[in-house]
């Protein structure tokens, strides 16, 4: 008796396809330009394929062409059919899938049935997401890791971890660097190392990843939020002077998404004041100001390796340290409090935060692709600031003198106002072409948790930024084509609501 699936399985699996309808993109030649704008601001498309009174495919138009009808003086209620570029082919949607691959590898295709008419189209350019920062291991990884399994060396003894943090240390060009479990600890060990507790003030950005003022709050000191500055969108130096108090013990400057913060005058009036300074450095590794790397510029820096940040461990992060007694007692912490000439007698309460040697082969080989990583950070930022350059919706990350950003992940601001679209509608558009993309930080002020150590103070800047800022795809892995598409799907998105708004309200 032949064998019968029970009914509840599906008797046999589609095939992978990356055939997709074609309705929302079609548009009649004798339709209007605003009518076609309307339908691509809807769509949020770059390219409607136009037919005729059959319903047989004519050809192509875009924002540009619409922009080019509109130049040549035709008018916005003018015919569709006399702005587009005609017969874009269309490939037959009986071809066999191996040759459709093959003929519609790149961009965007019309299939069509054997008269012509558009039956679904194929769109290589989102046949696979564009992801904000994935990890690249193509170095040494595997060798490192199988080098710990072969020879025992696996928990948080090992070559690998003294190495890590010898090589991490020089490339800081500070004395001590402290490998532990991940970012967040670097930040509460740094503070704990310091002393800092119950009754101490410390002063954090507000806008910034939860972790600094989480870190702050494991102490028991109490976080003061202060607003960021408009160029760096890092600590404002201004707000800062005015929230320092006879119990501020700490500043933590948070370097975001590689660009530092205006560290000059807040290394000032903490020497001024005889505070201590903790740079957030989990996504400014690489990072400079005046020469200095971002977290060996003031006191103490921290470092995350979580697997979207510049170099990864899966997880991990770093504490480094310029004073030798402060570093030997975050070791000494690390630790259990255990101390370390005598075993089991622990001199003060202390924590587990160290790295594995497994994780610390995967950061040695990371830190030798660092100078690879850090040429192509700088490709893409070049890239895309070269496409947004004079769009006057999209704000880049200002270059500022002194400051050599690493651009982690490249982020702008939107003038969200001006295409009256909300940042989240934009992101939700951006996601229809396959571009994943991340809102900037939520204001930490905003948030229930934090809410008490706003104080009285003001956050306009963080705000404004973080109701418009936008993260863009940044991977070391990201190709020049995938680059194009993302810097190509938000121009078109800006100058299609530029037309949608002259011309359909
Ligand atoms: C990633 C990050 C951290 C925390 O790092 P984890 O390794 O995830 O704990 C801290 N601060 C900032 C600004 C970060 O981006």
């Amino acid at each position: 008796m032949p064998f019968d699936p029970p009914p509840s399985l599906p008797r046999k699996v589609a095939p992978l396809s990356f055939v997709s309808p074609i309705a929302d993109l079609l548009v009649k030649d004798s339709a209007s330009l605003a009518a076609a704008v309307a339908k691509l601001d809807a769509g949020a498309a770059t390219t409607l394929f136009v037919v005729d009174g059959e319903d047989r495919l004519q050809g192509r138009i875009g924002v540009a062409e619409i922009e080019a009808a509109l130049a040549r003086g035709q008018g916005p209620q003018s015919r569709v059919g006399a702005a587009m570029i005609p017969d874009a082919g269309g490939l037959s949607a009986d071809l066999p899938e191996t040759e459709l691959a093959a003929r519609a590898k790149d961009g965007l295709v019309a299939l069509v049935d054997g008269e012509r008419r558009p039956v679904g189209k194929r769109d290589a350019t989102t046949a696979r997401r564009i992801p904000i920062a994935e990890p690249t291991l193509g170095g040494k990884e595997l060798e490192y890791v199988t080098e710990c399994v072969t020879t025992n060396w696996i928990s948080s003894q090992g070559a690998f971890v003294r190495r890590f943090e010898a090589d991490f240390a020089k490339l800081l060009g500070v004395p001590h660097a402290v490998a532990v479990s991940n970012g967040t600890v670097a930040l509460h060990l740094a503070l704990a190392a310091y002393g800092i507790g119950p009754g101490d003030e410390v002063i954090v950005p507000d806008l910034t990843f939860a972790a600094s003022i989480n870190a702050v709050i494991y102490t028991g000191a109490t976080p003061v939020l202060v607003d960021v500055a408009a160029d760096t969108w890092n600590l404002d130096p201004a707000a800062l002077s005015e929230a320092i108090t006879p119990r501020t013990k700490a500043i933590m400057p948070v370097h975001l998404y590689g660009q530092s913060a205006e560290m000059d005058p807040i290394l000032a009036l903490a020497r001024k004041h005889g505070l201590v300074v903790v740079e957030d450095a989990a996504e400014a590794v690489g990072a400079k100001h005046k020469g200095v790397p971002c977290g060996a510029i003031g006191d103490c820096g921290t470092f995350s390796f979580f697997s979207n940040k510049l170099i990864t461990t899966g997880e991990g992060g770093m504490v480094v340290f310029k004073d030798d007694a402060i570093a030997a007692r975050a070791r000494k912490l690390r630790d259990h409090g255990m101390n370390p000439q005598k075993r089991y007698w622990h001199d003060e309460v202390g924590f587990n935060y160290r790295l594995t040697n497994l994780q610390a082969a995967i950061g040695c080989a990371q830190l030798e692709q660092l100078d690879g990583f850090l040429a192509r950070k700088m490709d893409i930022a070049a890239h895309y600031s070269k496409r947004f350059a004079g769009v006057a919706e999209i704000e880049t990350p200002a270059v500022l003198p002194g400051f050599d950003n690493s651009y982690w992940v490249y982020s702008v601001i939107l003038d969200c106002a001006g295409l009256g679209l909300t940042r989240d509608e934009v992101m939700a558009r951006l996601s229809k072409a396959g571009v994943d993309t991340r809102p900037l930080f939520f204001c930490m002020h905003e948030m229930p948790p934090y809410k008490a150590y706003a104080g009285n103070r003001a956050f306009p800047t963080a705000s404004r930024l973080s109701e418009n800022g936008l993260s863009l795809p940044s991977s070391v892995s990201i190709t020049q084509a995938q680059l194009d598409h993302v810097a190509d799907a938000l121009t078109g998105l800006v100058r299609t609501r530029r037309l949608a708004r002259a011309l359909v309200s």
